[in-house]
């Protein structure tokens, strides 16, 4: 008679629980542009988080601000599973290409994630570097959307400085009329603008800082 221990097989090994695809959809890395080219993963199920934006860190807890961009598998909606688990089957739907943070990820052993984990991260360059008026929109609203300085116009307001909160709805308002601009020309899907520009900046401002700028957040 036997039973099943840690010392048969690998106790490290992924035992397809499911339990990490209901903590968000991974990270990308370099290495996984061939399931994005070869269409596994469907671009509008991808959206970018851009540097500097605050983050849930899954490796040491807590929230960061990530210096480096991250390409994210969406969750479903309302929920922080991937959008890739099947909930019926209890399964990845796309197990056998599953990106490289899901091979690495086992439930007892966290070495392998931790040392990918910021290494050859996919960005935007990798995927759109071949497009040069999408790389130029990007790089442009890089510069006017920044979150180094959104956090400084925060801080400033905080302050007191009024024109802080005016330059905040105002760089609000490029974020969206970029979308609205690539929507009008027809010139991307709508689902891929949260992939090029990142998740709108006035549903992050609100989510994560609790702000919505408008007559009592501007004083006037
Ligand atoms: S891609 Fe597959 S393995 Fe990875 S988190 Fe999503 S459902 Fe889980």
């Amino acid at each position: 008679m036997g039973f099943a221990s840690d010392t048969d097989g690998d106790p490290f090994e992924c035992e397809r629980c499911g339990t990490c695809c209901k903590k968000g959809g991974p990270g990308l890395h370099d290495v996984d542009i061939r399931i994005i080219t070869e269409k596994v993963v469907n671009p509008e199920n991808l959206y970018t988080i851009r540097r500097g934006e605050l983050i849930r860190d899954n490796i040491n807890g807590g929230l960061v601000y990530t210096d480096t961009e991250i390409v994210k598998v969406r969750s479903e909606k309302n929920s922080s599973t991937c959008v890739y688990f099947d909930d019926a089957g209890n399964a990845c739907r796309i197990y056998e290409n599953r990106p490289a943070q899901c091979r690495a990820m086992k439930c007892r052993d966290i070495e392998d994630i931790t040392d990918m984990h910021l290494k050859n991260r996919l960005s935007r360059a990798d995927l759109f570097g071949n497009v040069g008026w999408l790389m130029e929109m990007i790089d442009a609203h890089e510069a006017r959307c920044s979150y180094r300085d959104v956090h400084g116009l925060i801080e400033r307001r905080k302050e007191g400085d009024i024109s802080a909160a005016r330059a905040l709805s105002e760089m609000i308002a490029y974020d969206q009329a970029v979308r609205d601009i690539v929507h009008e020309k027809k010139a991307m899907d709508e689902g891929v603008q949260d992939l090029a520009f990142g998740l709108p900046l006035a549903r992050v401002l609100e989510y994560r800082f609790g702000i919505r700028p408008g007559k009592s957040w501007a004083g006037t």
